[in-house]
C-alpha cells in the first residue's frame, strides 16, 4: 500500500509551489491507484520531492480548498443529524462544492496537466461518507440508497433526497361516485375556484385518496401517486378480487409502516376496499401499468 510511487515529478513539482495541502497535493494523482487515502499520496509525493532536493512543505493555508478538510468532522456531524431524523436502512452522503473551488481546481488541472486527478467532490463524498458512517450507523448504499444527505460545504447545509415508498395491494370500489385517481378540476386545475367549490377538484375524493391520505400520514410522507391499469369509468364499480395497483408515497420519513394498520384504516371507507397490502419497488409501476386484468367485474 506504501509502496506506491509518484510517476511525475515535474507536476508535483509544480503543484507543491502552488501551496496546496496534502489532500489537494495527493488528489492531482489520486486516479492514479487506489487503496490509500489522497492525504497520505500527498505526504508521499512531498517525501519523494524533498528526497529529490526539492524542499516541500505543506502550506498553513491551502490556497484551492481553504482547509477544507479540517472541518470534515462538522460536515459529517450535519448529515448525520439529518439522517437519524428519517428512518433508513441505509443511506448515501453528497457535497455541493464551491464552485469556484471547482473552476479553479480544473485550471489547475489544465495549467500542470495533470491527467489523473481526482475531483474535490469525490474525495469529500467519501471522507465524509467514512466519518458518518459510525455515527449513523446504517448502512452506506451507492445504489439504491433510501435517503441520500447532500452537505453544502460552503455552509454546513444539509438537504435530504428521501427514496419514495412503493405499497402494491388490490382495491375494490364500491361507489360509482368516485374516480380511481384524483381528478383535477378542469377549470382551475387545482387552485380552487367556484366550480369546484375551491376543492380543486372535480370529486370529493377518489380510492388514492382514501388510502393514500392514511399512508401519508403514517409514513410522515410528502404526496401519494396512484399507479393502476389505465382509467376506468367512474360509474363502474370495481368488484371480484379487485384491481392491482401500486401506490407510491414521496418524501417518507417512516418507511417501515404498518400495512395491515393502513388497509384497516383505509377499509373504515365506505366507498373503496382494499387488501393483499405489500412493500414493493419502483420496477412494479411498470408491471401493475401492462398488467392484464384477471377479473374485472364491470357493473352499469
Ligand atoms: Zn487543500
Ligand atoms: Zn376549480
Amino acid at each position: 500500500m506504501n509502496d506506491w510511487v509518484c510517476d511525475d515529478l515535474s507536476i508535483a513539482a509544480a503543484a507543491a509551489e502552488k501551496g496546496l495541502c496534502d489532500h489537494c497535493l495527493g488528489r492531482l494523482f489520486g486516479k492514479s491507484g487506489t487503496g490509500m487515502t489522497n492525504d497520505l499520496r500527498g505526504r508521499i509525493i512531498r517525501g519523494s520531492l524533498n528526497n529529490n532536493g526539492i524542499p516541500s512543505s505543506e502550506p498553513d493555508n491551502c490556497t484551492l480548498c481553504d482547509n477544507i478538510f479540517d472541518v470534515l468532522g462538522r460536515f459529517a456531524e450535519a448529515a448525520a443529524e439529518s439522517i437519524l431524523e428519517i428512518d433508513s436502512d441505509n443511506f448515501l452522503i453528497g457535497t455541493r462544492v464551491d464552485p469556484e473551488i471547482s473552476a479553479k481546481e480544473e485550471a489547475l488541472w489544465k495549467e500542470l496537466g495533470a491527467e489523473n486527478a481526482e475531483p474535490l467532490k469525490a474525495e469529500l463524498n467519501r471522507e465524509i461518507g467514512k466519518l458518518a458512517l459510525p455515527l449513523i450507523g446504517r448502512a452506506v448504499e451507492f445504489k439504491n440508497p433510501q435517503v441520500v444527505a447532500c452537505v453544502d460545504t460552503r455552509f454546513a447545509d444539509v438537504t435530504l433526497d428521501i427514496a419514495p415508498i412503493f405499497i402494491y395491494g388490490r382495491y375494490n370500489k364500491l361507489s360509482r361516485e368516485i374516480p380511481q385517481t384524483i381528478w383535477p378540476c378542469r377549470l382551475c386545475k387545482g387552485k380552487g375556484c367556484g366550480r369546484c367549490n375551491g376543492i380543486g377538484k372535480m370529486y370529493e375524493t377518489s380510492v388514492q385518496e382514501i388510502i393514500g391520505d392514511v399512508a401519508v400520514k403514517m409514513s410522515e410522507g410528502e404526496e401519494h401517486f396512484m399507479h393502476g391499469m389505465g382509467r376506468e369509468d367512474i360509474d363502474a364499480l370495481m368488484l371480484g378480487t379487485g384491481r392491482p395497483f401500486v401506490l407510491e408515497i414521496s418524501g417518507p420519513r417512516k418507511r417501515d409502516i404498518d400495512l395491515k394498520e393502513l388497509e384497516r384504516t383505509a377499509n373504515l371507507s365506505e366507498l373503496a376496499k382494499f387488501n393483499e397490502l405489500r412493500f414493493t419497488t419502483r420496477d412494479s409501476v411498470k408491471q401493475v401499468k401492462l398488467a392484464e386484468p384477471t377479473k374485472v367485474y364491470r357493473v352499469k
